[in-house]
């Protein structure tokens, strides 16, 4: 099995993907520090745990799915240390060359395919491809 390095704290990297989900989700958990690409296919932010103050990369990419009623949504929360959040948020870093800091860590993947009701929540690793919705 891979060895991720360990980051944040057991509420933003809890072991339970679902639990992390929620406290990302909820008002007082994880906070938007800065939006650094906001298309409505394409939005990528620098988060922040209110708990732990570890930063993340939140990557959301949607397909307009013409043929469905519901558009397919994908969302990759990784984990970033604050070098690489500052990089991010001033522009030293794009946000499709985020997907390679997933080397070695864990990320909180959230996939919602058009044709499913609910999204699918799981802890993935790894380098991961950074793409644009549309
Ligand atoms: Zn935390």
């Amino acid at each position: 099995m891979t060895e991720f390095a360990t980051f944040g704290c057991e509420a933003c990297c809890a072991e339970d993907a679902l639990v992390a989900r929620e406290h990302h989700h909820s008002y007082s958990g994880v906070r938007i520090e800065k939006m650094i690409q906001d298309d409505s296919h394409f939005i990528v932010s620098v988060k922040r745990c209110e708990l732990c103050s570890q930063a993340f990369v939140s990557v959301f990419t949607e397909y307009v799915d013409w043929a469905a009623s519901n558009d397919a949504q994908y969302r990759t929360v990784l984990p970033v240390t604050d070098a690489e959040a500052a990089d991010l948020m001033e522009g030293r870093l794009t946000p499709h060359q985020a997907g390679a800091l997933g080397r070695g860590r864990r990320y909180l993947q959230s996939d919602w395919p058009s044709d499913a009701d609910d999204p699918t929540v799981y802890w993935s690793g790894g380098v991961f491809e950074v793409r644009e919705g549309y």
